[in-house]
Parts: structure tokens; C-alpha cells; sequence
């Protein structure tokens, strides 16, 4: 299980007793913390913090533990900020700064210097808070009493937001195929995504994934049939084609599994060996959290997994996305989402089918893929580009809607939304931003916590909701170019 550091704040001025009292109120709300963060993290108490060493002593243990997915710190009593400098230079894990007391109420009758001395949070951290804003470091805050519902609920989210970082550092990608020719968006630096966020991204020839495929055996294919039957309705008689998917599904899982990867592209324009485009082989994965960008693009497919690995736990659905078309009927705008055939079936509304027919791209066999019409409610579609200098997040709003009537010739699934803050706002913002055709779509994670990854990775972020204002985000467009430029 991965862990979480509950390190709490002193100093040796109030004697032993008051440091020991400390240590045990840190220790009890740490206890309380990981009983509420069952299943994501442990939260582990540290021994009190009294000095300068004893805090860089602590902060160098977290960094260099590969469980400790985060570090939280409190200060219980005052604890003079100076002592805490090379601590936090020394702390590389993502930060919460929980500005909590051990106590809810006032002991009004009882209040004396001594419960002072002890519960002075609202003193100690904002000493510790300015030392942390000094030093630039980006850190998440959270306010309040650390048993409300509404304070464990931000508590969560930073440590999901904290799993996906470190799940990301330790993800291999493999992009079968480079990226589609010609196309930019879906390119990028590889390099630059491996020191900002460990990704690490390689170049596979589809021949090694063919040899894979040619070795698979019946038995593993009746299996993977029977597993198909059991997801899915087949509105196919086409038997063969189905096996063929379930060939290319059990060859990538074996791929993955022997070079330990997460995500993968791969690209119609590179299909050499196969005989179909990969449908419902990639949908079927994609279901299971596999991260997966089509036409090479490894941005898209890596957040795809890490999103994906944020959301778990939650109820909604998380997956690649793309924009396909519209409906402009007027002050009714809908947006249609799909792609050729790899569309997650966490999104299915209906029972997915599983159909075979023809498809235009790629002078390929008729592929099979799962076909549904996708759910509703409210999501955010999130896209992360590369600007030449630096990636940057697009977070935007969205809410899923039921299609107002069936499309009984289109062969894949969809999902249809509305764009926030209206279709000719939030569109244009997207453009603007340079938002990709390629997003991983969410109704389990909401914009705060794509602002919190987007913290915690230090990845400047570009949010479009219900506030939007197409005058106001071209002037924080300009400001943010400014401010990269600055920094090149
Ligand atoms: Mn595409």
C-alpha cells in the first residue's frame, strides 16, 4: 500500500510534556486520516518535528521512500519557519499543507495559556505557510476541521491526485507505430514528458506485437470468446472477425505485461501484419484502465491511464475521447463524440454490441467494435498539448446528454455533450487554448481535481466552465505565453 507522511510541526520550547501530548494528537488524527483513506493510502504518523533537523531528516525519508506517495504537514503549535528551509527543499513528494486544529470546539470554561501554548495552529501555520510561499512551493491547502466530511472529502482527492502522480512516474507507454503523419497536436516531446512526469514513452515495431499474435492459441481465444459473450450481445455472425480482435487482446495483454506497460498507441497508418484495425480488442482494454491514444498519440494515452487511475474508487466513467461532429441547430448545440471504434465501453449507456462492418481508413479487413450509446451527466473533458516550451492542461466542462434520436447507420459508440459556458464560448476557448481533438472525458473526476494534478505535476492549466469569458481567457492566454517566455 502506498503511503502517505503525517508530519507534524513543533519546536522545543514548551518542554516535554506539551511535546509529547503533540505527538500523540498528530499521531491520533494521522490514524484517523488512513482509517478515511482506506484503500488509497496509508497515512503514516512521524515522530514530532522539534528543529531543523529532525524536519530535513524527515523530508529526505519521504523523498526517498518509493511507497510515500505524498507528504502532509501540520503544525500544532508555533514552530518557527527557518527551521523548516531545508526541509522543504528537501521534499520532492506532492504537498498538502492541512491547516487543522486537534480540537473542533473552543473549551471556552476552560481555556488557560497552557491549551494556548499547545493549539496554536492558526499561529504555527501561517509562520510555516509563509516559508512555503517564499520558497515557491506548490503545495495544496486545505482548511478546517480534519473530521468534517467536507475537509476528508479534499483530503481524498489530494491523495488521488498524489496516486496518479506517482502511478505516472512509474508508467511505460508503448506506441506501436509513430504518430500519424502530418498531424501535430497528437505529437510531442517524449523527453520532456519523461522528466515532467516519468512517462516513459517507446517506440515499438508492429512486428513485435505480430509475433505475439501469430503464437496465441485456440483455448486462449475461446476464453477471451467466452468473456466477450459474457460483457457483451453479439449483433454479429461474423465469428472470425471477433476471434481475430480477441487475438490482437490477448497478444497486447501478454506485450504488457512482459514489458511492464500501462498505455499504448498505435496507428492505422502502421498496421503491417495485421489484418484488422484494433476495435474491440483496445475497447475491451481500455475498460480495464489500460491507457490508450489512437494515431500515435502517447499525451493522450498516458493521461488517459493516469485519469483513469485518479478515478478509482469513484463512480463514472474515464477514457479517450474525441471530437467527431455537431449538431448546430440553434441555442440546442450538441457535440458528437467517437472515434473509428475505440471508444472505452465505461461509457456505455446500453449494453455495447458487438458489430463487424467496413471501414473507410486504413485498407484493412471489417473490424469488429463495440457499438453504444454513451451515458449522461455531468464530466470534463481534459486535454494536455505541447506548447514548444512547456505542456499545457485544458480542463473543460461538459455535460453528457442522452442523443435526441438514435443514429441506426453510424457503427460506433458515442457520447453527445453540451459545452459550457454556451456551445460558441466554450468551443472558441478550447480553440483558443489549443485544445487537441483528442481528450480524456471524465464523469468521475471534476475540474478541481484536474487543478490539483496540474498543481502538484506543475503543468500550467487552462480551465473552461460556467464562468468562461472568451475576452478574459485571451488575455490569461497572452499572460501565460508571457510568463513561459519569461521563464525559457
Ligand atoms: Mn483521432
Amino acid at each position: 500500500m502506498k503511503t502517505l507522511y503525517f508530519i507534524t510541526g513543533s519546536q522545543d520550547l514548551y518542554g516535554e510534556e506539551t511535546l509529547a501530548q503533540a505527538e500523540r494528537d498528530g499521531k491520533e488524527i494521522a490514524e484517523y486520516l488512513s482509517a478515511q483513506l482506506k484503500g488509497i493510502a496509508d497515512v503514516i504518523a512521524c515522530p514530532i518535528v522539534r528543529n531543523s533537523t529532525e524536519a530535513e531528516d524527515i523530508c529526505i525519508k519521504a523523498s526517498a521512500d518509493k511507497d510515500c506517495i505524498g507528504t502532509i504537514f501540520w503544525m500544532h503549535t508555533f514552530s518557527p519557519a527557518k527551521m523548516w528551509i531545508k526541509a522543504l527543499q528537501a521534499n520532492r513528494k506532492p504537498m498538502l499543507h492541512l491547516h487543522t486544529q486537534y480540537n473542533e470546539k473552543l473549551p471556552y470554561s476552560t481555556i488557560d495559556m497552557d491549551f494556548m501554548n499547545l493549539n496554536q495552529s492558526a499561529h504555527g501555520d501561517r509562520e510555516f505557510g509563509f516559508i512555503c510561499t517564499r520558497l515557491g512551493i506548490k503545495r495544496e491547502i486545505i482548511v478546517g476541521y480534519y473530521k468534517h466530511t467536507s475537509v476528508i472529502n479534499k483530503i481524498k482527492a489530494f491523495a488521488q491526485a498524489a496516486v496518479a502522480v506517482d502511478f505516472g512516474k512509474n508508467l511505460k507507454l508503448a506506441m506501436f507505430g509513430n504518430n500519424m503523419r502530418d498531424v501535430a497536436v497528437t505529437d510531442g516531446d517524449r523527453v520532456e514528458a519523461e522528466i515532467k512526469y516519468g512517462w516513459n514513452v517507446n517506440y515499438y515495431g508492429i512486428g513485435d506485437l505480430c509475433d505475439i499474435i501469430n503464437a496465441v492459441t485456440a483455448d486462449e481465444v475461446s476464453v477471451k470468446m467466452t468473456e466477450y459473450h459474457e460483457k457483451y450481445t453479439f449483433t454479429t455472425d461474423n465469428t472470425q472477425a471477433v476471434e481475430e480482435q480477441a487475438r490482437y487482446e490477448i497478444a497486447l495483454e501478454k506485450f504488457m505485461q512482459r514489458e511492464k506497460i500501462s498505455a499504448f498507441t498505435d496507428t492505422f497508418e502502421d498496421l503491417h501484419g495485421l489484418k484488422q484495425l484494433p476495435g474491440l480488442s483496445v475497447q475491451n482494454l481500455m475498460a480495464k484502465g489500460v491507457g490508450f491514444g489512437p494515431e500515435g498519440d502517447f499525451k493522450t494515452a498516458a493521461l488517459a491511464a493516469v485519469l483513469y487511475k485518479m478515478s478509482e474508487g469513484r463512480k463514472g466513467a474515464t477514457g479517450f475521447m474525441e471530437d467527431y461532429t455537431y449538431d448546430l441547430t440553434e441555442n440546442e448545440q450538441l457535440e458528437l463524440g467517437a472515434h473509428m471504434l475505440e471508444v472505452s465501453p465505461v461509457f456505455a449507456d446500453t449494453k455495447p454490441e458487438i458489430q463487424v462492418h467496413p471501414l473507410g481508413i486504413g485498407g484493412k479487413a471489417d473490424p469488429a467494435r463495440l457499438v453504444f450509446d454513451g451515458v449522461k451527466g455531468d464530466g470534463i473533458a481534459v486535454s494536455l498539448v505541447d506548447m514548444g516550451n512547456r505542456f499545457r492542461l485544458i480542463c473543460a466542462e461538459i455535460e453528457l446528454v442522452k442523443q435526441p434520436q438514435a443514429m441506426p447507420k453510424l457503427p460506433v459508440a458515442r457520447l453527445m455533450w453540451k459545452i459550457k459556458p454556451d456551445f460558441e464560448t466554450g468551443a472558441a476557448a478550447w480553440i483558443y487554448a489549443g485544445g487537441a481533438h483528442h481528450a480524456v472525458v471524465s464523469t468521475a473526476l471534476t475540474a478541481d481535481d484536474i487543478r490539483l494534478y496540474a498543481k502538484l505535476t506543475d503543468t500550467e492549466l487552462v480551465v473552461i466552465d460556467d464562468k468562461t469569458d472568451i475576452a478574459e481567457l485571451e488575455t490569461h492566454l497572452e499572460m501565460l505565453d508571457c510568463i513561459a517566455n519569461m521563464k525559457k
